[in-house]
């Protein structure tokens, strides 16, 4: 599947129905979704492999992986109502994702999980509960040799200093992530917010 077509596809799912400020629920844009999942493709982290995404919300994300090829894929979200949504969006585009609700705090989701080859995540960003990347951070590294993690701009070095002795940012790709006003608390209708794509290789 060709990038564009990529993009318009996961363009047709269906979003947040009500989306709740405290979990930092933002769909990934699908021209933004659709960059991270084709470079991860292109880095041979996609087609064939068992691939989990943590924080899944709607769906965009995974049933992007599955699409392009991906041999299973795990999606970990904590939002019951967003689960629902997912595995709609995912019936709709009638792709092969097994959507999990779970705390990615919980400690026994890596047993329950299983490895896998390669996560993909848009965590909160901590904007609402500072920190609250962390435990996906943890949990991506313990599920994963290869992560791909959209972040907020500059925290390259943070996510350097957190992870050291367990992993190595190999790539960090730029992007922008196109807000609509969606809580209270937003002045603008629409505001972009700088993110980086990170990719991290976990310490052998
Ligand atoms: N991956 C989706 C959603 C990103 S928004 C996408 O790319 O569109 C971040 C998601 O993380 C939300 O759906 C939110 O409900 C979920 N989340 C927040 N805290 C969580 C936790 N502790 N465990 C699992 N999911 C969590």
């Amino acid at each position: 599947m060709k990038l564009k077509t990529l993009e318009m596809t996961l363009q047709r799912l269906a979003g947040f129905s009500r989306p709740r400020p405290s979990l930092e629920q933002y769909q990934t844009p699908a021209p933004l979704a659709a960059r991270l999942l084709y470079h991860a493709l292109m880095k041979g982290d996609i087609e064939g492999k068992n691939v989990c995404d943590l924080g899944s919300g709607t769906g965009v994300l995974a049933i992007g992986a599955a699409l392009l090829g991906a041999e299973s894929v795990t999606g970990i979200e904590i939002d019951e109502k967003a689960v629902e949504t997912a595995r709609a969006n995912a019936d709709l585009l009638e792709a092969d994702v097994e959507f999990i609700g779970a705390d990615a705090k919980d400690p026994s989701l890596p047993d329950r999980v299983g490895p896998c080859d390669t996560v993909i995540m848009n965590p909160p960003f901590g904007a609402q509960k500072v920190h609250a990347d962390r435990p996906f951070i943890d949990l991506a590294l313990r599920l994963a040799p290869v992560t791909y993690g959209i972040f907020n701009a500059g925290s390259t070095q943070f996510v350097k200093a957190y992870t050291e002795g367990r992993g190595e940012i190999a790539e960090r790709v730029g992007g922008s992530f196109p807000i609509k006003r969606t809580f209270a608390f937003h002045t603008k209708d629409v505001r972009e917010i700088e993110v980086e794509i990170l990719r991290l290789k976990r310490t052998p």
